[in-house]
């Protein structure tokens, strides 16, 4: 139980923590080998009490069972004390308030040497020298004292962390190492010891969910280290080690930090005691949750959407630069590039593309454009040739002039007709391009919904969405088809696995659910956009009409209606045609 000089530390302070002290004092020489002294002004010991607490097994801490369980502290308690002094000359200096003589009891190696009256302050003053004098086998495998007075460095740092509101002093051979006063809040405290530059690099997180609650600072992503050094977990206040939450803090910042780079966080769970175990490793910090799943999905939640805030605060500070019309450059869609203030003449339907040669396997924007899936059809009325493009209306409506009346298209009908006849190939043949996410999304699901994510992996693959599994039931989003706004990624991942669960993607079924999931494609790849140029409205007509079903969206609405130049005669009043020789007759 006592490995090193720095597990007495960690025993004798907290000790002194549960003690109700203010104010702790360590002083330690030789890496502690030589001499360790805790001292503090809590409450303090009896005789009898100081005595006793020198026969092992003699806590004062546990009243009940359920107390016991409770407890987060190492092994069995009362042994500390004992246990120390049996490897050691010990002595413990101790008064009680109220008091007015203070308890001077020497221990040397185990034996009892003196118990008398002292004078001293209300507290407690241990301290211990010749460690393990008396255990060659242990002094054996002590290492260099440069390495034990960092294990006490370390040591302490956890719990001046844990205890911002108790005035830590640390002392090495006479020289202080670091002197904090009681700090009002945790980040006064890590600046104390791990200065501004990493202190101006923290959010504050406290987030509590079924009494589970995560609180303390993380670092930005900027904010990056070399090493795991700087993730201190704290459990009810103690320091811990433990993988559930150190794996659910790297997961959180995956894709916001380099590979084999590390947040800073000094994160505080405050858990029913019931929930950990604490027998994992006596001699360590290390514990073990009992509901592990549900403990790491509240920590990588509450990290994620402390980091979301984070990056969304930023985004409102800076001033908005894009405009909505142009889709982000990260997600081309397709663009409608061709070239002309009217429509091309020649805008006809290619003559007959083989599906199976030319099907536009991957989405690329350039291929996107001449690509588009086109089985040849009977033509229908209308065509595009010889429409005159007018202008722009009611937000969604191209206008066009054409021999045989006044046309409108919508243009979002129009382009998800379009992108969902691409779809429809595109999935069919399972090879969707996949476009890399630059910050990969996190997305929990369901137990059940997350098997099915997980048995059905390379489907989705097929389908564009690129997935890999971090721990249970989250998932990052690594790539979505280029066609889809990153933001609209989980939305239609989600979709995707409703159906099924639904058992709408079976195998029999199949033509059904890639029309399905082509539609919602097709709802979810098409948003609204400004005023689009008449160069891309050329262009969206000739993709339009290159459609087997040029006429509906995917819903069977319209895409095009046409007011007839007969019906608007009829409208004003006037025979027909008399319009198209003498307007003012
Ligand atoms: P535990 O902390 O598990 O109770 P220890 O062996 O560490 O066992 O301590 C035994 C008892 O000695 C404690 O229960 C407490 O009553 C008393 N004690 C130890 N250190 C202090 C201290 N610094 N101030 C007051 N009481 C103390
Ligand atoms: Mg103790």
């Amino acid at each position: 139980m006592i490995e090193r000089p720095a597990s007495v530390i960690k025993e004798l302070v907290e000790n002194s923590i549960d003690a109700g002290a203010k104010r702790i004092e360590v002083e330690f020489r030789k890496g502690g080998t030589s001499l360790m002294r805790i001292e503090d002004d809590g409450q303090g010991m009896s005789r009898d009490d100081a005595s006793l607490a020198l026969e092992r097994h003699a806590t004062s801490k546990i009243r009940n069972a359920e107390d016991l369980d409770g407890l987060l502290t190492m092994g069995f308690r009362g042994e500390a004390l004992p246990s120390i002094a049996s490897v050691s000359r010990f002595q413990l200096q101790t008064r009680e308030s109220g008091s007015d003589e203070g308890t001077d009891i020497l221990i040397d190696g185990g034996r009892m040497v003196h118990t008398r009256d002292c004078g001293m302050p209300t507290g407690t003053r241990i301290t211990v020298s010749k460690l393990f004098n008396t255990v060659p086998a242990r002094r054996k495998f002590l290492k260099s004292v440069a390495t034990e007075s960092a294990h006490i460095v370390h040591c302490l740092r956890l719990y001046a962390l844990a205890h911002p509101e108790i005035g830590f002093t640390l002392i090495d051979d006479g020289r202080i190492l670091f002197q904090s006063p009681a700090c009002a809040a945790l980040l006064d405290r890590v600046t104390e010891i791990f200065g501004k530059q990493i202190a101006s690099g923290l959010i504050p997180l406290d987030i509590e969910e079924e009494g589970l609650r995560l609180r303390g600072l993380i670092g930005k992503p900027t904010l990056s280290r070399s090493s795991r050094h700087e993730m201190l977990f704290f459990v009810n206040d103690r320091p811990v080690e433990n993988k559930t939450l150190s794996y659910a803090l790297v997961e959180s910042y995956y894709g916001h930090m380099a590979k084999g780079r590390f947040p800073v966080a000094f994160l505080f769970l405050d858990i029913a005691p019931e929930l950990v175990d604490v027998n994992v490793h006596p001699a360590k910090r290390e514990i073990r949750f009992r509901e592990e799943a549900k403990t790491r999905g509240f920590a990588v939640r509450a990290i994620l959407q402390t980091l979301r805030e984070e990056s969304e605060a930023l985004q409102k500070l800076k001033p908005v630069a894009v405009k909505r019309e142009s889709p982000p450059p990260s997600t081309p869609r397709p663009r409608l590039t061709q070239s002309g203030p009217t429509l091309p003449k020649e805008t006809t339907r290619p003559a007959s593309p083989s599906p199976k040669k030319e099907a536009p396997l991957s989405s690329s924007p350039a291929k996107a454009e001449t690509e588009l899936p086109a089985k040849p059809a009977a033509p229908p009325p209308p065509s595009g040739q010889d429409w005159n493009y007018l202008g722009w209306a009611q937000s969604e409506f191209a206008v066009f002039d054409t021999p045989s009346g006044v046309m409108l298209l919508n243009a979002g009908a129009a382009r998800q007709r379009i992108l969902y006849e691409r779809m429809l190939v595109e999935f069919a043949s399972k090879s969707v391009e996949c476009q890399k996410l630059l910050l990969p999304q996190p997305v929990e699901f369901d137990p059940v919904s997350a098997a099915l994510v997980e048995e059905n992996l390379s489907y989705l693959q097929g389908l564009g969405l690129e997935l890999a599994p971090f721990g249970r039931n989250f998932f990052r989003i690594e790539g979505v088809p280029n066609w889809l706004e990153e933001g609209e990624a989980e939305g239609f991942l989600k979709e995707i696995v409703a159906l099924l669960r639904q058992g709408s993607l079976s195998n029999e079924s199949e033509g059904v659910a890639i029309e399905m999931i082509a539609k919602r494609a097709a709802l979810r790849g098409v948003r609204p956009r400004g005023e689009p140029s008449s160069e891309e409205i050329a262009s969206l007509v000739a993709q339009l009409f290159a459609c087997e079903k040029p006429l509906s969206d995917p819903e069977g609405r319209p895409t095009l209606v046409e007011f007839p130049s007969s019906e608007i005669d009829r409208r004003f009043l006037r025979k027909p045609n008399r319009r198209s020789h003498d307007p003012f007759l």
